[in-house]
């Protein structure tokens, strides 16, 4: 009996594996457009994170060696602060996520964890350590509990509870009429995009991981929605190294950093009061954000 369970419960576990590895590909959609196209090195070890520095050491980098997308990105976020990223559309925000993930490799400098080049490092321990929470996430077909578990299958209920209350979807989850077990996805409980953002926070919550990476995509959401998410992601933060790559400035005045990105270069860099007084780049986005704003609310 033994011979052969134990060699299935070993499958069960490659294939679950496979799974998370496939799930998180998926989650990574608005980051990728290609798949990986890096390699281990042979014998690569795993990336051993102690306190989560993220550490860019002029990043130069493009898709097309033609056309430099990156020219020298220097930027070190300490472990446990968030650093938000601002700038024009296509000035190479979300290709520092992708360099990040080690989705490319950069073609000049270097991009350090914890002091570790990510070239070094396998890309399996690379991907356990950074927690990604997409603007759409994606459900599968099953229970709200098995949805929120793919953080981490093994984890108990209290746990599972645990993160939902953080995310602020527990008392949702509840008022559903078979609570955890309530089946949504496409054959399911259709849930709302501030719903299924908060499925996917409170999956992110119970993946615990050190690093964070936020690409958010100009929201859908209504502001009341996007408050709570807000505060939520907050909460997830907390005591981690946080990358945000934001488009409403609104969302990370409260940031320990922003740096302003144009046409791959940093421009600005400095807290949210210090770039409004300077009056450079980022004070004309944040009046020019404000403005629109005051527009939608009249
Ligand atoms: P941002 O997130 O700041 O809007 P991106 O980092 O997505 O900008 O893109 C920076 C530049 O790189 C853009 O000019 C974009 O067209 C280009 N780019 C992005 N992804 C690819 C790719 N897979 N292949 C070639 N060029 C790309
Ligand atoms: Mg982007």
């Amino acid at each position: 009996m033994m011979q052969i369970t134990m060699p299935l419960g070993f499958l069960g576990t490659v294939y679950r594996e496979i799974r998370q590895a496939l799930v998180d590909m998926g989650e990574m959609f608005d980051l990728i457009e290609q798949p990986p196209e890096v390699q281990d090195k042979p014998g690569a070890p795993e990336l051993k994170v102690s306190g989560g520095a993220v550490e860019l050491d002029n990043v130069q980098f493009g898709y097309d060696p033609e056309r430099p997308i990156l020219k020298g990105v220097s930027l070190r976020i300490e472990p446990g602060q968030t650093v938000a990223i601002v700038g024009p559309s296509g000035s190479g925000k979300s290709t520092i996520g992708r360099l990040l993930f080690r989705f490319y490799d950069v073609t000049g400098g270097a991009l350090r964890i914890d002091g570790q080049d990510l070239r070094d490092i396998t890309q399996d321990s690379l991907h356990a350590q950074i927690g990604v929470v997409p603007q759409d996430t994606v459900l599968f077909n099953d229970t709200v509990r098995y949805n929120i578990a793919y953080g981490r299958p093994e984890a108990t209920e209290d746990e599972i509870v645990a993160a939902a209350r953080s995310a602020r979807i527990h008392d949702f989850i509840e008022s559903l009429p078979d609570g955890y077990d309530t089946k949504v996805g496409e054959r399911g409980l259709k849930l709302s995009g501030g719903e299924k953002q908060r499925v996917g926070i409170a999956r992110t919550i119970l993946k615990n991981p050190p690093i964070l990476l936020l690409d958010e995509a100009t929201s859908a959401l209504d502001t009341q929605t996007e408050r709570d998410i807000q505060g939520a992601l907050h909460r997830v933060g907390e005591g981690r190294t946080v990358l945000t790559i934001a488009h409403r400035l609104s969302t990370i005045a409260d940031a320990d950093r922003i740096v302003v990105l144009e046409k791959g270069e940093i421009v600005e860099d400095g807290r949210h009061e210090d770039l409004l007084a300077k009056g450079g780049r980022y004070a004309a986005m944040w009046q020019r954000q404000s403005a629109e704003e005051a527009e939608e609310a009249a």
